[in-house]
Formats: structure tokens, sequence, C-alpha cells
């Protein structure tokens, strides 16, 4: 496998916890599987309905912000050039698995960060090698959780606002201390324009504590996901708001990685401390009920292969159950 080479979002990286590094070193290590090779995942029907979702709730709730965000024309002049719309900042991009998505809003400008700089390295490839609809895209490393973004950026990509700010599956890992969910939120925030919306995905607290607690071993999970934490969980008046720890493993995707605890009340009321207002939120079971019957969402489901031609889910009694660890959520700021 390739060395990990030094990056600027290893400035600070002394003021970076243990749990911080591994996070940051476990996405590093993870190579990119080649689509086909993707398909042979244990996995893959929960990684296509978890995309799915995401599309859900992109299509649903940011394309109308990202359409009412600035137009810009091409150089082709007025009559040929499409007409492309908003500015998404996608924080915790991964690899750039979400690109194909926001092609599909036919936006203007992307900006994806992330603290593993080989896969941003890797996102950037994807972008490059991209042949749906053109948008400029930058890619970045930096510990979006530990400093401004502006450190990592030229002003320019800052100078207009974002419609849209998108964190999926990373933004639990801020929640280690209150000074990085503090700083997380601020980058949220801070560039994205009055009306855009704020999208993310993360684990459910109250179902994680519910189930913790039912267990003899603080443990729980199945042959394709486990969840648990070194000691008991306390009560829900002595729970920290910051710092609970928890392992997650997900067969395929995540080895045994240290996430923090994202209480849910106490998260709506630190976001709104950043203007950030909750429009929506749903359990993934809950949002498959919502859109499955959809016009535009329900054939989705076929296209990208959460369920079979004949209209059969692609994924098992223990992959639809891992699937409902997580919530998806939208704000919008005012
Ligand atoms: N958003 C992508 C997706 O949905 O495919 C990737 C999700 S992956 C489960 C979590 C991502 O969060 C990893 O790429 C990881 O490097 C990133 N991440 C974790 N801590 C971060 C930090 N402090 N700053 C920026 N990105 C971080």
């Amino acid at each position: 496998s390739k060395k990990r080479k030094r990056s600027p979002a290893d400035e600070g990286d002394s003021k970076r916890s243990k749990d911080a590094d591994t996070i940051m070193l476990h996405y590093d290590a993870r190579p990119e599987v080649e689509r086909v090779m993707r398909q042979e995942s244990p996995i893959i029907g929960l990684k296509n309905f978890n995309n799915w979702i995401k599309s859900v709730l992109f299509a649903n709730f940011c394309h109308p912000a990202l359409a009412s965000g600035s137009v810009q024309r091409s150089r082709l002049g007025p009559k040929k050039a499409p007409i492309t719309r908003g500015k998404v900042l996608d924080l915790g991009c991964g690899k750039g698995g979400d690109l194909n998505k926001w092609a599909k809003a036919h936006i203007s400008e992307y900006v994806g960060l992330d603290v593993a700089s080989m896969s941003i390295d890797q996102a950037r490839q994807r972008y490059e090698s991209f042949r749906g609809p053109r948008f400029d895209a930058t890619f970045a490393a930096c510990d979006c959780y530990g400093v401004s973004i502006s450190t990592a950026l030229d002003p320019d990509k800052l100078s207009t606002p974002f419609d849209v700010v998108s964190m999926q599956f990373c933004m639990h890992y801020a929640f280690e201390t209150e000074e990085r969910a503090r700083c997380m939120l601020d980058n949220v925030s801070r560039w994205l324009r009055s009306g855009g919306v704020f999208v993310g995905t993360i684990p459910n607290s109250g179902q994680l504590l519910s189930r913790l607690r039912d267990s003899p071993n603080h443990s729980f999970g199945n042959n394709i996901y486990n969840i648990r934490t070194d000691t008991p969980v306390p009560s829900d008046n002595e729970l920290p708001k910051f710092g609970f720890r928890y392992v997650f493993w997900l067969k395929d995707a995540v080895e045994n990685v240290p996430e923090f605890l994202v209480l849910w009340d106490d998260f709506i009321r630190l976001a709104a401390e950043y203007r950030l207002v909750l429009k929506y939120r749903k359990e993934f079971h809950d949002m498959f009920t919502e859109f499955s019957e959809h016009s535009e969402f329900g054939p989705l489901m076929t296209r990208m292969q959460v369920i079979d031609p004949h209209g059969d889910s692609k994924m098992d009694e223990e992959q639809w159950e891992a699937a409902n660890i997580y919530i998806g959520f939208i704000f919008e700021k005012r």
C-alpha cells in the first residue's frame, strides 16, 4: 500500500488527540476499491442503501437551496451555456463518493475537505476522471474540527457563501471535545448563506444508548456490525455532553474506530448558537418508509441497486438492522 505523506491537515497535530489520529490514519489507510470490486462487498446492499438515503436528502432538501443560489454561465456565451447553480461545501468528503450526486444538481462549484490526505488525492482523481456535468472542484486536506477551513483554502474559494454544507457519516467524530464540536459548527455556519442548508448523517444517540444499556456487556450488533463501550453507560444526567466514546466496527468498512456520541437535544441547542435551525430529522428506516414509494426516489432504488429488478432488497436482515443506526438531518441557516 502507498505510504502516507505529511499533509497540511497534519498542522497542529500536536494538539490532536490519539483518537483523532487513529480516525485519520484509519481513513487514510482504506484502499479505494474499484467500482466492479465494490459490487463484491459483503455489505453492498447496505452501502447502496446509504447512497440512496444521501441522494434523497440531497435531491429533496438541498436542490431547492442550490437552485435559488447564484446563477453562473460558462464562457460559451448565453445561448449555448448551461446554467449551473450553487456552491457545495463537503466536510469529511472522503474519497469523493458524493461528487456524482452533486453533479446531478448541476452545481457550479464544489469544495471537498477531509483530514485524510490520501482520501483527498483519491477524491481529486475521481473528479478528474469524471464524465458527468462539469463544475469547478477544489480539494484540500484539513482537520475541519481543529482549524478554520480558511487555513486550507485560497481566500477566493470563500469569497461568496455556500448554498449547502454537507457532512456525511463524519460529524460525530467532532464530538470528542466541546472545542472541536464548536470549531466544526463554526466551519459549517460561517461560510453558509442565510437560507442555506446544512445536511448530515450521524449515528442515532437515543438508539445507541438504549441498546448499550440493554446489553450486559455494553456492546451490541450482529455479524456485520458492532458497537461497544469500555465501561457501562452512565445514567442520562451523568452522561458527558462531549467525549462519550464508543468503538465501531462495520464489516468491510470500519475497523474498530473510536467515535463520539452526539446527544441530539444538546446538539440542536448548540447548533442554534451558530444560527442553524432544525428542519428535518429521521431514522433511515423511517426515511425508507417516507420515500420508497415516491415517484422519483422509488425507481431510483432500482437504479442504485438497493433492490433488484424483481423488487427484492439487496440487504439481508443484518444489513437492514445496521442501516437504522443512523439518522439524516437538515438544518437551515437563519
Ligand atoms: N462523507 C464521506 C462519505 O459519505 O462517503 C466519507 C465518510 S467516512 C465514514 C468519514 C470521513 O470523515 C473520513 O473520510 C474521515 O477521514 C473524515 N474525517 C474524520 N475526522 C475528520 C476531521 N477532523 N476533519 C475532516 N474530516 C474528517
